[in-house]
């Protein structure tokens, strides 16, 4: 018999997807039962109340959540999210609901014991239930009191060699793709270079002193799996500058369908045998692939590296050799001024320890926020309101091509009055009587 009645939540569990109400109802179930004996550090109705005041703020339209000052452990800046509930007396289970943020492993790659010693603690001192992961990367844990919270963080550091991650105004946990470990695509060793930096700037990680928060995500190719382009302040993309190698005997098999295409994921198609004019040619972005007479080329300096090719015809085409990543800036997902995507700052940088060149590139940008960035303005805020050219004068670097957004497409370029020969400026007259209004 549940503790509480929740008809509004129950609703939530008839729908054809799994739901998040009956995964707390069956760990309340399990905490009830306690087959394993767990001496429990927190009350053991705690998923109980959860859902119980979840069903209260569903009724009355508005959360039951409160701030309640600054919660954390001994000499850190961030890590917990303080959450308590403004009905203690009838949800006493939930007085204190604290998240913390515990900084996943690279490439999110664990051992079973460390997931199991990690459940125990979480079983012992914590609520139970968690959020694999948080999307930042973390793992979330969510729901303790205030005094398990040191002896957690104790546990986390001392016996388990792990740590916590980041929350407020300072680095976030930063967060890679499997990489080199399972990929062959991966340009660089994305776990090498993300742990690298998270061990360089424990500091900014866990002692916030950021005008807001600040992250670092790493795709080892531009297949982007942890998506940075779009939410990172700095996101580190994996490409390469020579050729794509082109195999020719695996093109024609694919042509002549004995290779199956995007690796056989579209095995029930119904558009028909693979057609390389169709698939792969007229969707390439830039139009430099060719495809007569039974061979495929590529011009390469047009190639965006958009991977579409590679991935339709992966035994056939493979990243180039000559491999480092690309630097993009200002990510972020619509907090304050809407979304925005990542903005090409360093086209091309080797990837090579100790890692100082991109280190570079990250403390200058570090300097210029922390200086011109107003309290809780993202980077890419910042970038929008002073203009990239501050950033590549903060940066040191030079205007690039490159680095215009849509370059194919935008005509529109700023001259100087004296760089303009008078015939030539003339023709831009011209131009833009005709062209632009
Ligand atoms: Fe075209 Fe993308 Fe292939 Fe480059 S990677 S050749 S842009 S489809």
């Amino acid at each position: 018999m549940a503790k509480h009645e929740t008809p509004l939540l129950d609703q939530l569990e008839s729908g054809p997807w799994p739901s998040f109400v009956s995964d707390i109802k069956q760990e309340a179930e399990a905490r009830a039962k306690n087959e394993k004996g767990v001496e429990y550090q927190i009350p053991v109705d705690v998923c109980e109340d959860l859902l119980g005041v979840l069903e209260l703020s569903f009724k009355h339209g508005r959360t039951h959540w409160k701030h309640g000052g600054i919660v954390g452990v001994f000499g850190y800046g961030g890590g917990v999210i303080g959450r308590y509930c403004d009905q203690p007396e009838m949800f006493p289970g939930v007085a204190h609901f604290h998240t913390m943020r515990v900084n996943q492993p690279g490439g999110k790659f664990y051992t079973t014991k460390f997931l199991r010693d990690l459940c125990n603690v979480w079983d012992m001192r914590g609520s139970g239930l968690t959020n694999m992961h948080g999307s930042t990367g973390d793992i979330i844990l969510l729901g303790t009191t205030t005094p398990q919270l040191e002896e957690i963080f104790f546990e986390l550091t001392h016996t388990y060699n792990t740590d916590l991650g980041g929350s407020g105004s300072n680095l976030r946990t930063p967060a890679d793709c499997v990489g080199e470990a399972r990929c062959e695509w991966s340009c660089y060793d994305t776990q090498d270079l993300c742990y690298n930096l998270t061990q360089e700037y424990q500091d900014e990680l866990h002692r916030p002193a950021f005008p807001y928060k600040f992250k670092f995500k790493f795709d080892g190719c531009p297949n982007c799996c942890v998506a940075s382009i779009a939410r990172a302040d700095i996101s580190f993309i994996g490409t390469w500058r020579d050729d794509i190698p082109v195999d020719q005997e695996a093109v024609a098999a694919y042509v002549g369908g004995e290779l199956a295409p995007n690796g056989g994921a579209h095995a029930g198609r119904d558009w028909g045998p693979f057609d390389i004019k169709k698939e792969v040619v007229d969707l390439c972005p830039t139009n430099c692939i060719q495809y007569a007479d039974g061979k495929l080329t590529i011009d390469s300096k047009e190639c965006t590296r958009c991977m579409h090719c590679i991935a339709v015809m992966p035994r056939a085409l493979r990243i180039g050799n000559d491999r480092g990543l690309s630097i993009l800036v200002g990510a972020k997902a619509p907090i304050l001024d809407g979304a925005q995507m990542g903005s090409l700052l360093v086209p091309f940088i080797k990837v090579e320890e100790p890692y100082d060149e991109i280190k570079e590139v990250i403390e200058n940008i570090w300097d210029w926020w922390m200086e011109e960035g107003k309290n809780r303005e993202r980077l890419g805020e910042l970038m929008k309101r002073q203009g990239f050219q501050r950033l590549l004068e903060a940066c040191n670097l030079k205007p690039d091509p490159r680095m215009v957004q849509e370059p194919r497409t935008n005509p529109y370029i700023f001259w100087k009055e004296d760089e303009v020969p008078g015939g030539f400026q003339r023709d831009i007259k011209e131009f833009r009587k005709h062209h632009l209004r």
